[in-house]
């Protein structure tokens, strides 16, 4: 059950101590959620208490835009998109940020940029390689969209927060937590006590476990770059150590800062990020800002895997979300499958699960037909916010289905990204394109109307879509734009 606090007398706002309460007219009374989360770094499941309820802030380490993301990468994706939607519903949608980065600073961008500039194409290297990141954010868009995850509010790129890395390593220089050597800046992990507190190792440990880089402007063979010079044929940035570029953890830790602050509620990622990445990003940011606390919370996601092990680019063990999409599996059906499982827990991608899931929501979506939303069930959203239980949660809408209760049904498989009016692939052939070809016909007899002046004929046409969840944008040039939104039925076009 979610935890109910009748009083509304008994609530603190502000600072700390509860979550912000939200009121549900309907039951006259505050009702408080409590969202449960898994720390990493304390390792314990803990009450998670926002900074500012008003603000909630979340970090999520993203890809590295070389290539098209496979569907490893996409399960962080989903399980943090679920964890955004938790946090809008229980603080207010307006109330949360959340950022994710691009990583757009990569030998391999590099390298395919070089390899097209070798074979002819036009343009300098410089604009092949905006090119190619261009390229992989635009499927990165493509794909998780189609996997119904909302866009973050904030998408930095690397490269345009250049200027606050070479300040936050200048700062640690001048604090003597890093050091210049040859052209590179390293980190001086020894400086920072609390190293290896998130991973749980020691610096010797790590240094007899980790096949650490033992380099010679290196003092400490723990010690990593924070800034390498780059050679003639490389991007480079001009800096206080010459030209050059950033070092990856360095990314993350400058673009937290300026998006979020000094301190904010939670970062997340997979869990093969845990070290060495996030155990730096730690030391960067608490050594550059010992004001704040950087991160509260550190959420990780397991991996996905094939025959046991990590998906992975260097494995070669990897599909893609688009091969996916392209044999027809529905982005539904596929975030469907990565919900199924704990996200605390390794999974395999398989095709009967994926038959599974398409059956089961092919049901649903028939149930749920013509139907209104109800308010979320409270059993769904307990799950949920029990660090999230989406299996737990999956369970209930099962039985939801199963009782027949297709408004309640439909309100917790929205909460999940799930059950959108604009799914479309569970429906037989003919009756998706009569839908897109009745809405075309439509919007062009509007057109037509507007053209002979006959406003109300065209004004009508637009209630009678606006009726059916479909609202339509007028373009210059005479043009019209149909959006479908989540209310869309298709029953109602006439
Ligand atoms: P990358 O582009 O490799 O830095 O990965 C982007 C995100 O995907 C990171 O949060 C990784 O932790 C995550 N990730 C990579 N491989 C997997 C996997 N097999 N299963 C789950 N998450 C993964
Ligand atoms: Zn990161």
């Amino acid at each position: 059950m979610v935890e109910l606090a009748l009083t509304p007398g008994a609530f603190q706002y502000g600072r700390g101590l509860v979550s912000r309460a939200r009121l549900y007219p309907h039951k006259e009374a505050f009702v408080m959620t409590t969202l449960r989360l898994r720390c990493s770094k304390s390792r314990t499941i803990k009450d998670f208490a926002p900074i500012d309820p008003n603000n909630v802030r979340m970090y999520v380490c993203g890809p590295t835009v070389y290539d098209r993301a496979h569907l490893g990468n996409a399960r962080p994706v989903i399980v943090f998109d679920v964890l955004y939607r938790l946090l809008r519903h229980v603080y207010g949608a307006e109330n949360v940020t959340y950022a994710r980065n691009f990583t757009d600073v990569d030998d391999r961008i590099n390298a395919t940029a070089l390899a097209r500039k070798e074979a002819g194409a036009p343009g300098t290297l410089e604009d092949l390689i905006a090119e190619r990141s261009e390229e992989t954010i635009a499927w990165y868009h493509a794909d998780m969209d189609a996997l119904g995850t909302l866009r973050p509010t904030h998408e930095p790129r690397a490269t345009a927060f250049i200027g606050q890395m070479i300040a936050m390593i200048d700062d640690l220089i001048a604090k003597g937590h890093a050091y210049e050597k040859e052209s590179h800046v390293l980190f001086r992990v020894r400086s920072y006590s609390n190293y290896g507190k998130l991973s749980g190792r020691s610096v010797d440990d790590m240094i007899a476990g980790a096949r650490v880089e033992v380099a010679p402007f290196k003092e400490d063979p723990m010690d990593f770059v924070l800034w390498k010079p780059s050679t003639d044929d490389l991007p480079g940035w001009d800096s206080p150590w010459g030209r050059g570029r950033p070092g990856w953890h360095i990314e993350c830790s400058a673009m937290a800062h300026e998006l979020l602050g000094d301190s904010f509620d939670i970062h997340g990622g997979g869990n093969d990020l845990i070290f060495p990445h996030h155990e730096n990003e730690i030391a960067q940011s608490c050594c550059a800002h010992p004001e704040g606390r950087f991160a509260r919370y550190w959420l990780h996601n397991e991996m996905l895997q094939v025959e046991g092990k990590k998906m992975s680019k260097s494995l070669g063990n990897f599909f893609t979300v688009r091969d996916l999409l392209n044999r027809d599996i529905p982005g539904e059906v596929i975030r469907f499958v990565l919900l199924s499982t704990h996200y605390g827990k390794p999974m395999d991608w398989t095709e009967k699960k994926a038959q599974e899931a398409a059956s089961t929501l092919h049901k649903w979506h028939e149930l749920v037909q013509g139907v209104e939303p109800a308010a979320l069930d409270d059993t769904v959203l307990t799950h949920v916010a029990n660090d999230l239980n989406t299996p737990g949660a999956l369970a209930r809408l099962h039985e939801l289905a199963k009782a027949g209760d297709a408004a309640a049904l439909l309100a917790a498989g929205q909460f999940l990204g799930l059950l959108g009016a604009d799914e479309t692939w569970w429906r037989p052939k003919e009756a998706r394109g009569d839908a897109a070809l009745r809405v075309e016909a439509l919007i062009e007899a509007r057109r037509q109307a507007k053209a002979a002046r006959d406003f109300a004929e065209a004004d009508a046409i637009r209630a009678q879509l606006s009726a059916a969840g479909v609202e339509v944008v007028d373009k210059p040039g005479g043009l019209s734009e149909a959006v479908i939104t989540d209310a869309f039925n298709p029953d109602l076009l006439g």
